[in-house]
């Protein structure tokens, strides 16, 4: 069985510094729930005091993997690598059929499993299914009902069907990027992919966009299927290698976070380690990437009220704060309005809205509560599954506030600039 390295355990110092940032923790008030809690359940665990229980198992699968206790920790602890270790060495000893092992393999590191479930759910949405499915739904199990109301609208067309492998710059040519369609981002925001080219095409960037390209590996690897995590960094590694590119431009947070991991992912992969690090050295977050190599301010300023979630993925695990809200700044001016708990997790991450739905709407609640203080018409926000989940919140409660990407608001103030 794979091993939660003691030498991460032990940097904790038991501080609870962490404490008040955790949102499970917020969520339950218990210590088991809390990073430090778990911390001490995973230690027990592994010196052989505490078996491989159930309620170990829940409290791992509990955890948002957020990183915003990584963020307040004054030791440094690791403490995503940890959550995800243990993740790991519960799936490792798991024997027999695991279905959510199986669907996410099937769907995510698959060779057509994404195109045929985005084709299924968009005969079920354009077909009148979805309707009469959402009329009837309270006649259904709750945990139905709820779910299907958080399906978002699916692309027509996945962006990587659209754009060709290169799109030349718009202006004199800084060099050449590569951009990841990704599979979430593509079959519900091809838009968001389409406005990121154009964005880069616009600022002087040949963008080339691999066909060859899979998913970024990290919904398996999350979910502690580490092989299928490995062998779909392999395949991204050898398909954005040939584009001869500067750089890897990545609009979604959460990809962004696992691509600079593929050094670390294939480290003890003879064929790859060195690759791996090359490449994870070439990826930028789209907005990382704009900021430090400039972009063209848009002469056109958003006209109505604007605030910004930070994705965890973004602001915990990468670091990235000041650089969208840079871009946000000189988009919305004086119409920008600050979040109050902008860092704090929405509930998406990742598939948990799906997993633990209950939980993920009390934190969906808080964060809609925050919105609504602000005024504000438009979210600004890096990843789809915060987009996915706060535009199902707003939906839902019947909000006027429209949640878009960075890419696809600068796109629309270049056209109207343009008009
Ligand atoms: S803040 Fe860091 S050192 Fe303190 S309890 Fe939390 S994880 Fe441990
Ligand atoms: S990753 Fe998020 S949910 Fe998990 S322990 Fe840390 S702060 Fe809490």
């Amino acid at each position: 069985m794979t091993e939660i390295s003691d030498d991460l355990l032990t940097q904790c110092m038991h501080c609870g510094l962490c404490l008040p940032v955790c949102p499970t923790y917020a969520l339950t008030g218990l210590e088991r729930s809390s990073p430090r809690g778990r911390i001490r359940l995973m230690k027990s665990v592994m010196d052989g005091t505490l078996p491989v229980s159930q309620t170990f198992k829940y409290e791992m699968e509990f955890c948002l993997d957020c990183q915003a206790c990584q963020t307040a920790c004054p030791a440094g602890v690791k403490y995503g690598e940890l959550v995800e270790s243990a993740r790991i060495f519960i799936e490792s000893g798991e024997k027999g059929f695991s279905a959510k092992r199986f669907i996410l393999k099937k769907i995510f590191a698959g060779k057509n499993g994404l195109r045929i479930a985005a084709a299924m759910l968009r005969f079920y949405q354009k077909s009148g299914a979805e309707k009469v499915v959402l009329m009837f739904s309270k006649r259904f199990p709750r945990w139905i009902f709820n779910r299907a109301r958080l399906l978002p609208r699916l692309s027509r067309k996945f962006s990587i069907d659209i754009l060709p492998e290169e799109v030349e710059p718009r202006h004199e040519t800084r060099g050449t990027v590569a951009v990841l369609t990704g599979c979430i981002m593509d079959a519900i925001y091809a838009d968001v992919n389409v406005d990121t080219v154009e964005v880069l095409a616009e600022n002087g960037w040949r963008v080339a966009v691999p066909h060859a390209q899979v998913c970024c590996g990290s919904v398996n690897g999350h979910s502690g299927d580490v092989e299928a995590a490995k062998s779909l960094a392999a395949k991204n590694i050898h398909a954005f290698e040939k584009t001869g590119a500067a750089y890897y431009v990545v609009n979604s947070a959460g990809c962004a976070a696992f691509m600079k991991e593929y050094g670390k992912l294939l480290e003890d992969d003879p064929q790859y380690c060195g690759r791996a690090k090359e490449f994870s050295a070439k990826v930028k977050e789209f907005s990382e990437f704009l900021f430090e190599t400039g972009f063209r301010k848009p002469r056109t300023k958003l006209g109505v009220p604007v605030t910004y979630h930070e994705p965890c993925h973004l602001v915990h695990t990468q670091k990235i704060s000041v650089q969208p809200r840079a871009i946000v700044n000189e988009i919305a001016g004086d119409n920008y309005h600050e979040l109050n708990e902008a860092t704090w997790c929405c509930g998406s991450a990742g598939i948990y809205n799906v997993t633990h739905y209950d939980d993920a709407s009390k934190l969906l609640e808080r964060k809609l509560g925050n919105i609504g203080q602000t005024g504000a018409k438009m979210v600004i926000t890096g990843n789809p599954g915060c987009m996915a989940q706060i535009a199902a919140g707003v939906k839902n409660d019947g909000m006027d506030v429209e949640v878009v990407h960075p890419a696809t608001v600068l796109n629309r103030l270049y056209k109207i600039d343009k008009a």
